[in-house]
């Protein structure tokens, strides 16, 4: 067998024979040398080739859905690029080459440099730029559209990359699953994959060669081999062999465990003995609410409102972000919804975002910083949240807080956003709950000056994880040091749960940990009221919550306040678990 790993980005499993997907440009671009007086006539060309363009996106637009026409509306701003149309004019006249070519040279430039660039939103902008050149020069070229509209059989789509539009035009019955080279979790492609159900896997790097060298191998005519993609795990199997059958099982079982959390998903998370747990979903665009719900989430625990800059590229306006946050609130139908203010800064940065080049980015000006060195956007969103808040049971969370400061001048921001509301007449929920997230050590430990200000707590345990233990969570060298069971990591989060009830309040976790099964006893144990974690996890712990009695949760958590390393406090969950 033949296993890659990639990052998981749409949930689910497939087995099914595997179709190669090359068609990110086309590859034979004619190239010859014009004369001087032809220009105009390949300017105009281009021009109308645009106007094409634009007439065909518009026509996809108006048969969209709400999120798949935010992607075409950025295809059609690119469209229109001057800076983009400046370039190629300069060189249609510089270089006199006909007009397929400069269009093809221009736009792989401008992809290249994007694509090398570290920050996440240029590399996913370039494979907008490559769809919207492609969509120009096929018609140049008078080409049909290449299209994985007309798959005839069920099958795994690999490729290096799929084009937003060609994501639209797919057969989406077909397709059972996607295997990428390229790709992240907020790229558009793993966005619709999401948006279409179809389990996928992204940033898999030699996923293409890996099909394409096995093709080549296989011997004419026969079909091409199954092939595993796990959208859960981030699993991507080949050469399955004599495993075919037991992974055929998996799939079979797989779907069978879909329908029992399914049916989990309408009862309590309730211990043996009686106690209630919450369990919130985390999300970080408007649609997943529903999915939330469905998967039987009480409430969003955590709302990533920073994705909703992010993919545009720039702060969201006030009535962009009101009908986000309102979209949200509707598909919760009245249960809680935490909207955690911007966390920009670190690796989620986005160009023009103001401020100085970082040498240290996650410990600069990061999340609340960021919002409080840059008062207008803060009190922007402030307000949309504010007045989205009159709709549904909203709560606002700051991200990061490290000292008291910070929470009050976060806090007086939010007067000002409320003062500015009642100046415009725009209803708004007076008294929003404002919690605080718990992620950097000290906040934990002076968790009982900040419970005297926050409504709630909510515990970041990859940042809190991050910070406490001096691990760059993005760096995979040091990725085996990241230990959410080391015992200075676990006094942290104990020390919160205590303030917070010391106080009167609750105490939620929305990192990675909440979502973890071989951490959820201990946790219950430990005294954490409310878990938030992806949704797809939710019916897992709820198993969990429902199979455990906090009586038990609560020795176990006082063996494990006794462990001295993260190795001997796996050790005793272990013994718990069996
Ligand atoms: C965390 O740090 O645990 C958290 C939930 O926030 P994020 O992962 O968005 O930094
Ligand atoms: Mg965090």
């Amino acid at each position: 067998m033949k296993i890659l790993m990639g990052i998981p980005v749409s949930g689910g499993v497939a087995l099914a024979q595997f179709f190669i997907y090359t068609e990110d440009i086309p590859l034979d671009i004619p190239r010859f040398r014009i004369q001087e007086e032809t220009v105009q006539a390949e300017w105009s060309r281009f021009c109308s080739a645009v106007e094409t363009a634009r007439v065909e996106l518009e026509d996809a637009r108006n048969d969209s859905l709400k999120e798949n026409r935010e992607i075409l509306d950025a295809h059609l701003l690119m469209l229109e690029d001057p800076v983009f149309h400046k370039q190629v004019r300069s060189r249609l006249e510089t270089e006199l080459l006909n007009i397929e070519c400069v269009v093809s040279d221009v736009s792989r430039e401008i992809t290249q440099k994007l694509i090398t660039s570290p920050v996440e939103y240029f590399r996913e902008r370039a494979v907008d730029i490559a769809d919207v050149a492609r969509r120009i020069l096929h018609i140049l070229l008078s080409l049909k559209k290449a299209s994985l509209a007309d798959l005839a059989e069920d099958v795994v789509v690999i490729a290096r990359d799929i084009l937003p539009s060609d994501m639209l035009a797919m057969n989406k019955e077909r397709v059972k699953g996607i295997a990428l080279d390229a790709g992240s979790k907020t790229s558009h492609t793993a966005i619709l994959a999401k948006a279409f159900g179809i389990p996928a896997v992204m940033g898999l790097s030699r996923v293409t060669r890996e099909a394409l060298n096995r093709q080549k191998a296989e011997k004419a005519g026969e079909n091409s081999e199954l092939v595993f993609v796990n959208g859960e795990t981030g699993e991507v199997v080949f050469d399955l062999n004599e495993k075919i059958a037991i992974y055929k099982t998996f799939v079979r079982n797989f779907r069978n465990y879909r329908q029992t959390m399914e049916l989990m998903a309408n009862l309590p998370a309730e211990t043996l003995d009686g106690c209630r747990i919450t369990l919130n979903a985390n999300i970080e665009i408007p649609y997943e609410a529903e999915q939330a719900l469905s998967y039987g989430a009480e409430g969003i625990g955590l709302y990533r409102s920073e994705f909703l800059f992010l993919t545009s590229g720039q702060p969201a306006e006030e009535e962009a972000q009101f009908s986000a946050y309102c979209t949200v609130i509707n598909a919760m139908k009245g249960k809680p919804v935490t909207i955690r203010t911007v966390d920009i800064g670190g690796d989620k940065i986005f160009p023009n975002m103001g401020g100085a080049v970082e040498k240290n980015p996650l410990l600069g000006a990061r999340a609340i910083r960021f919002s409080l060195a840059f008062p207008e956007i803060f009190k922007t969103q402030l307000r949309a949240i504010l007045r989205a808040g009159v709709f549904g049971d909203v709560r606002i969370m700051f991200p990061m807080v490290s000292c008291a400061v910070e929470l009050e001048r976060a806090l007086s921001f939010l007067e000002e956003a409320k003062h500015q509301c009642r100046k415009k007449g725009h209803p708004f929920a007076e008294n929003i709950p404002v919690g605080c997230m718990i992620e950097i050590p000290a906040a934990a430990e002076i968790a009982d000056i900040l419970a005297e200000k926050a409504a709630f707590f909510s515990i970041g345990t990859n940042d809190l994880i991050q910070y406490s233990l001096a691990v760059d969570r993005n760096n995979e060298l040091v990725n085996y040091l990241a230990q959410p069971f080391h015992p200075g990591v676990l006094r942290f989060i104990k020390k919160t749960i205590d303030a917070a009830h010391c106080a009167g309040i609750k105490a939620a976790m929305c990192g990675e940990l909440a979502g973890d099964a071989s951490a959820t006893a201990l946790l219950l144990g430990m005294g954490l009221d409310e878990f938030s974690m992806t949704a797809s996890s939710i019916p897992r712990i709820k198993k969990i919550i429902r199979t455990v009695s906090m009586k038990d949760c609560r020795i176990l958590a006082e063996r494990v306040r006794q462990c001295k390393s993260a190795q001997e406090v796996k050790n005793v969950l272990e013994e718990h678990k069996a």
